[in-house]
């Protein structure tokens, strides 16, 4: 299931709901088959990013383009075609539909043909769980499995790029343990790009090559994981050490 690989380059990028500006002149570049992290406390802007980067929140400014094209003004409902998997904040699956259903929403086509067989195939060997519940409804799955559910539905659409906006929250240090497995296991088996959003630094370091530290929707650090996890600011405030 490798993936073409294609890198995203963010420019300027602002975000504004009337006066309160959320994200302000962001850039950032994730090169092919990299994961950038970005990080940051309750209201830095990460979402804001993640959404306009999806073309659902108001963009004031900036650019975005993933690898040749520019999808600045691509609108939201045209980026899964281009390329690009959204794994929303709060998972968002559909409680009722069983999991294969829920799955099946994230395939770019509804038709039931070789493809989206061999789509459903590939979630089912990444996310062994997910084929064993296949039929049951997604609402029985723990908040674990859910996130599960919620990745292996961007991933039906083949994605170049993956943008992730907190798997971890409200999961169990076992369960942060379980996707952070997962999303090593993507980005090296599957090189595929991945944007990771997180309030848990410790996730992000053990993911992403490269790292955004936000504050005040502005970008406060930024540098390869393996040194800002090292830096006695970022271990004290992000860390807890
Ligand atoms: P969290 O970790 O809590 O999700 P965050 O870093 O993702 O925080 P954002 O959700 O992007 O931050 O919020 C950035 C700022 O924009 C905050 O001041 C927030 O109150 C504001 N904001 C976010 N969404 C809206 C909205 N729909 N309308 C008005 N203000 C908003």
């Amino acid at each position: 299931m490798t993936t073409p690989a294609a890198a995203l380059r963010v420019e300027g990028l602002s975000v504004a709901y009337g006066g309160v500006h959320a994200v302000r002149s962001l850039g950032f570049t994730v090169e092919p088959a990299q994961c950038v992290g970005i990080i940051g406390a309750n209201g830095a802007g990460k979402t804001s990013t993640l959404k306009a980067l999806m073309g659902q929140a108001p963009r004031t400014g900036g650019t975005i383009r993933l690898g040749d094209t520019d999808l600045t003004r691509v609108p939201a409902h045209r980026k899964v075609r281009h390329g690009i998997g959204y794994v929303p904040e709060g998972r968002h699956v559909f409680s009722g539909l069983p999991v294969e259903q829920n799955l099946l929403l994230g395939a770019v086509t509804r038709r039931w043909d070789t493809t989206t067989r061999a789509r459903l195939r590939e979630q089912y060997e990444l996310f062994p769980v997910l084929g064993e519940m296949k039929d049951r409804p997604a609402g029985a799955l723990s908040g674990g499995q859910q996130q599960m559910l919620a990745i292996g539905r961007a991933l039906m659409s083949k994605p170049r790029l993956l943008l992730l906006d907190e798997p971890s929250m409200g999961l169990s240090p076992k369960l942060v343990g379980e996707i952070l497995t997962v999303l090593r296991r993507l980005r090296e088996e599957e090189a595929l790009s991945m944007v990771l959003v997180e309030q848990n630094a410790a996730l992000t370091f053990g993911v992403a090559d490269h790292c955004l530290v936000m504050e005040n929707g502005e970008v406060a650090m930024e540098g390869p994981s393996a040194r800002l996890g090292n830096d006695p600011q970022v271990r004290r405030v992000y860390l807890g050490l």
